[in-house]
């Protein structure tokens, strides 16, 4: 059994005294556990590496919060960057070209190619109501063309005839020639593939792509081949070209890390994973999922959470008695737009002031659209630190300045002005009530 990362970090900052913010020796230490961790999940060496890296540069003078040990924060913050290097969630196959969509499987034998290449076609079969056209082009294994028939027949998608002899390039061209004479949407091609990568493999591969021109290409890569899907993966990378990534035997006891080195090494998302051997043994990717398990246990979610938690409730905390006081910054603005991503809401910190219920419905209704909640945020980061602890420094250049900075409109600007004033004015009106609270006018 692999001992818990929080108890291996706790027990390294068991013995040092807390101290506002994570100093260096610390973080070097704790991610010298993380290391082994990653390593132990199965990550490629070079990816642990890269990571640690990027960790250490952002754990490092991270201030530590008085309710949480520095254990968790380093936790929360390799947890964060875990999910974030591992991608979000959402991305699908995509099928947004002229019908028919070529979809081309590639990796290695036994990876689960073929039974992947059925469970995504009926997927989008009944999910996005495709008609979906199989074929393998596999004409080195000898019963590989008739297990994906067999596949078909199964679910109801339709293959391609077999013809005895044909190349796989000639193959590729007949199915896609086939499915834009019967009105398919999707083709999907079943590669063959090798014990190893080698250069007839690629070369075949790389042919039957220049044929075809794929809108997709996924490599079917097991989960449980760890260190050796990098290589396989940087050769399909660098050699055919990729669009995304199906992870297969998600089910199996392996801990993920082959996700990450996947991730890293190909810079594509991993759009599907395999959970089993039946053909609706199909999930999305969660990166959180996949990061506790490569983190490698099960209090790692509850933890970090439940640090999550007593971080928000924390800067919660500070903001109400920033707001009592009568004080409304850009820098609090900003962390309201964080939160409000995070929580979907202004009810968070908002909610712990009383009279304030309808305010937040209408912030919420007004702003509860990420794409503006971010255009908001690179708002204010465009803005100097002085500007965002006084708002009234904001004259038309400084506007102008971070219009272009942020790649907004100055009218934005102005709207977000607005909007930092309007709460700075209820803040104030709180602030002289004290705790009375009671029914508060609604700005502007
Ligand atoms: P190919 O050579 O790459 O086409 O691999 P196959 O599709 O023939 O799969 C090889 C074996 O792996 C078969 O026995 C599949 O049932 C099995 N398999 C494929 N995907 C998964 C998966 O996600 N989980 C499990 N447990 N088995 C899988």
């Amino acid at each position: 059994m692999f001992d818990s990362l929080s108890d291996k970090l706790g027990g390294i900052f068991d013995k040092l005294k807390r101290s506002g913010a994570l100093k260096e020796a610390d973080v070097s230490a704790a991610l010298r556990e993380v290391r082994i961790a990653l390593l132990e999940a199965d990550v490629a060496l070079p990816v642990v590496k890269d990571f640690v890296e990027k960790v250490r540069e952002k754990a490092v003078g991270q201030e530590v919060l008085k309710s949480v040990t520095p254990g968790q924060m380093v936790i929360k913050i390799v947890n964060d960057n875990l999910v974030e290097m591992l991608g979000g969630e959402g991305k699908t196959i995509d099928l947004a070209a002229a019908a028919p969509v070529p979809i081309l499987m590639v990796g290695l034998q036994g990876s689960g190619k073929t039974t992947s290449t059925a469970k995504i076609a009926k997927r989008l079969q009944e999910k996005e109501k495709k008609k979906v056209l199989m074929a393998s082009l596999d004409v080195r294994r000898p019963a590989a063309m008739e297990q994906l028939q067999i596949l078909g027949e199964q679910t109801g998608v339709a293959t391609l005839p077999i013809i005895a002899g044909q190349m796989p390039v000639d193959i590729a061209k007949r199915a896609m020639t086939a499915a834009k004479l019967q009105g398919f949407d999707v083709v999907m091609l079943d590669t063959a593939g090798r014990l190893h990568v080698d250069q007839s493999l690629m070369a075949e591969v790389v042919a039957i792509r220049n044929a075809v021109n794929p809108h997709e290409t996924l490599l079917v890569a097991d989960a449980l081949t760890g260190q050796d899907a990098v290589n396989v993966a940087q050769q399909f990378s660098d050699q055919v070209g990729l669009t995304g990534v199906v992870l297969t035997r998600m089910d199996g006891d392996g801990r993920g890390g082959a996700a990450l080195s996947m991730r890293a090494v190909t810079g594509k998302p991993i759009k599907l994973v395999g959970v089993g051997e039946k053909i609706d043994d199909l999930e999305e990717f969660h990166p959180e999922r996949v990061a506790s398990r490569i983190l490698g246990m099960g209090d790692v979610v509850s933890l970090v959470e439940k640090a999550a938690e007593t971080i928000e409730a924390e800067e919660a905390e500070k903001m109400v008695r920033k707001m009592k006081k009568g004080q409304f910054d850009f820098d609090d603005l900003r962390s309201q737009l964080r939160q409000m991503k995070k929580l979907g809401g202004m009810s968070g910190v908002l909610g712990m002031l009383p009279g304030l219920g309808k305010m937040q419905k209408q912030m919420a209704s007004a702003n509860i659209d990420d794409k503006l909640l971010a255009r908001q945020e690179a708002i204010i980061n465009s803005m100097t630190p002085k500007e965002r602890a006084e708002p009234r420094l904001l004259n038309a250049s400084r506007k102008k300045r971070i219009a272009a900075g942020a790649g907004v409109s100055v009218q934005e600007i102005n709207k977000l002005v607005k909007m930092q004033k309007q709460m700075a004015t209820v803040m104030k009106k709180m602030g002289k009530m004290g705790k009375k609270g009671g029914g508060l006018p609604l700005p502007g």
